[in-house]
């Protein structure tokens, strides 16, 4: 595949994120980073995640004094990208100082569009790591659980 970018969409299909996109995403990833609301951890996140129109909706993480409000820059993207008509994405980078993968509650969110989303995270250094999220969030708890209940 060279320079391509695999991911298997939920429907079986095999979907292509170019290279250069992954790119885009880390710059876009990076850049949302440095508008971080995180006055109490100082650990800033920027996401920024891949609709299946080729659209890029970005976040990042909002702290709160009432610790348990803060939002997730992942979360945060995927409720823009929603808000705005999305229901496809593709992938999604997550750039943080030392390159961690998302949060827990973030893997089910995300997986909720697509279990095998493209996870690209990257350090301000430049490094990166790919993951599908089904590596992520293995046995996922989903909306097929809740549809084949109600036969
Ligand atoms: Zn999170």
């Amino acid at each position: 595949m060279g320079n391509l970018t695999t991911t298997e969409m939920p429907s079986g299909e095999t979907d292509i994120v170019p290279e250069s996109m992954v790119v885009a995403l880390i710059a876009a990833a990076s850049e949302v980073r440095a508008r971080a609301y995180v006055p109490y951890s100082h650990f800033a996140v920027g996401a920024a995640l891949l609709a299946g129109d080729g659209q890029i909706y970005i976040g990042c993480n909002v702290e709160n004094a009432s610790y348990g409000l803060t939002i997730c820059a992942e979360r945060n993207a995927v409720a823009r990208a929603v808000a705005a008509g999305q229901r496809i994405f593709t992938a999604v980078a997550v750039v943080t100082e030392n390159g961690v993968t998302p949060c827990g509650a973030c893997r089910q969110v995300l997986a909720e569009f697509n279990p095998q989303l493209l996870v690209v995270v990257a350090d301000t250094a430049g490094n990166q790591q790919r993951y599908r999220l089904s590596e992520l969030l293995p046995a996922a708890f989903g909306p097929k659980h809740l549809i084949e209940t109600q036969a």
